[in-house]
């Protein structure tokens, strides 16, 4: 028998034991699962990471950090105890390899970049751009973009229970790192979110609302509740969407009787209207799925959520390797991902994002080419109401399915898209469906003369 590309195995989910960390060796269950505990006792830096870790991490690769930190980072450290948790799982803080592990290890590789991560010659594409999607530009009031016909997307609030270096909105969520500054809204958070309803009641095209950040967890549950019964008693409102990667980072948050007493109250007004309350989570490696994020994502759904579905986004070196045969795509950590989503948790897997073109993306990103590739090798394994689309986020246009590229230069690296709808900015350019709009592959993945190319332009 000749084996499949891909081994569908059942595995069961693994919460990491905590105590295995110095740092934590005396943390009691009751004190884990407490979203106040794990709140006060994020790693914020490198000292904090010595705490938790003891000895294990060598003083070099909490040097690679540090630097890291002062001179790349987009985003400043911050960690949840859940999440750090899940890093090496299987390696004590006393075994040789941990530092090793934890180079190695895709969690530790998105939410605590260290300096020798990123792409040395290439750190950030030379079109890289903080908001990256323009999102800012197509704000219909402070915070509230409009960017297609019938949906738009509320930024509630800048700031998050865990920061992933990643972070597409680096423009405006998370605290100023050493090299960049933070967008701040400009309106009180109060009036902010009184214009965006008072959009919506004037805006009846508009049926969808993503409520997201940030990350609606850090919104005091009162708040966010108020906010989503006022979108409820709008009438043009069909779906809402509420965002949320703190549903991995931070379940504990999600569990707690507050959060699922008021998700119930929510479920139980939109079923009287028909409308439907999703949860969007982000979960990008399988070893996030433990038994407490598959608990909170149950007790969401047993609250009344119609689905939880995960964005996740295609990073190299953390769910997107070319170690299959003959340097093909190996699928496998994509497809562990998904099953451990959809089969223990009940998430929907729904997304993958290519990574975005933001500063000192450059080692995360894939080219086009490769996020079609990785698309074909997870179809047929998963139930295709589960089989996730990989889609490029292209500048001034929206999210893309890979394949729907329309002419691409895969020797300058250059993808060309066309779009059928006109955001908010193009009311009235009558060229804008009739354009091609341009995204870029990483430079240093291109075969030579593509590399040449660009290195010539840029020194011009
Ligand atoms: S949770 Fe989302 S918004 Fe927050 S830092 Fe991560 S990617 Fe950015």
């Amino acid at each position: 028998m000749v084996q499949q590309p891909y081994e569908y195995r059942r595995r069961e989910l693994v919460e990491p034991d905590w105590r295995r960390l110095p740092g934590w060796a005396a943390v009691t269950a009751g004190e884990w699962q407490s979203a106040q505990w794990q709140r006060a006792h994020c790693v914020k830096n490198a000292r904090q990471l010595r705490e938790v870790t003891g000895a294990g991490l060598t003083d070099a690769f909490l040097a690679d950090l540090a630097r890291d930190q002062r001179d790349r980072a987009t985003m400043s450290m911050l960690i949840p105890p859940q999440m750090l948790n899940t890093i090496a799982p299987q390696v004590p803080a006393s075994c040789a390899g941990f530092t090793d592990a934890w180079y190695a290890d895709p969690v530790r590789r998105y939410m605590m970049p260290v300096f020798s991560d990123r792409q040395p010659q290439w750190p950030s594409h030379p079109y890289a751009q903080r908001d990256s999607l323009h999102e800012a530009e197509m704000w219909a009031v402070e915070g509230l973009t409009h960017r297609y016909p019938t949906k738009v997307l509320a930024e509630l609030l800048p700031t998050c229970p865990q920061y992933c270096g990643h972070c597409t909105r680096m423009d405006l969520v998370g605290n100023p790192t050493a090299t960049f500054g933070k967008h701040k809204f400009g309106l009180p958070r109060e009036d902010r979110l009184t214009a965006m309803l008072d959009y919506l009641r004037r805006t009846a095209g508009v049926r969808d609302v993503v409520v997201s950040g940030g990350d609606v967890a850090n919104l005091p549950w009162p708040r966010l509740e108020s906010f989503v019964a006022a979108l409820l008693a709008i009438e043009s409102v069909r779906d809402i969407r509420l965002a949320s990667k703190a549903l991995m980072g931070l379940p504990q948050h999600w569990l707690s009787p507050q959060v699922r007493a008021g998700m119930s109250r929510l479920t139980a007004t939109a079923r009287a209207r028909g409308v439907s309350i999703a949860i969007h989570t982000h979960v990008n490696a399988a070893q996030s799925v433990t038994p407490l994020v598959a608990k909170a994502a149950r007790a969401m759904l047993e609250a009344g959520v119609r689905d939880v579905r995960n964005q996740g986004v295609l990073l190299r070196g953390v769910n997107a390797d070319w170690s299959g045969p003959a340097g093909k795509p190996g699928a496998g950590p994509l497809l562990d991902l998904c099953f451990a989503l959809l089969d223990e948790a009940g998430i929907v897997p729904y997304y993958f994002y290519m990574c975005d073109m933001i500063p000192g993306a450059e080692h995360w990103r894939l080219t086009v080419g490769q996020a079609q590739e990785l698309q074909g090798a997870i179809m047929g394994y998963l139930p295709g109401f589960a089989t996730p689309r990989i889609v490029c986020d292209v500048p001034y246009v929206g999210k893309r399915w890979v394949h729907q590229v329309a002419r691409y230069d895969t020797t300058r690296g250059i993808s060309y898209w066309t779009k059928n709808y006109r955001t908010a900015i193009e009311a009235g350019d009558e060229l804008a469906l009739g354009r091609e709009y341009a995204y870029y592959d990483p430079i240093h993945l291109l075969p030579a003369d593509g590399q040449d190319w660009w290195r010539a332009r840029c020194a011009a």
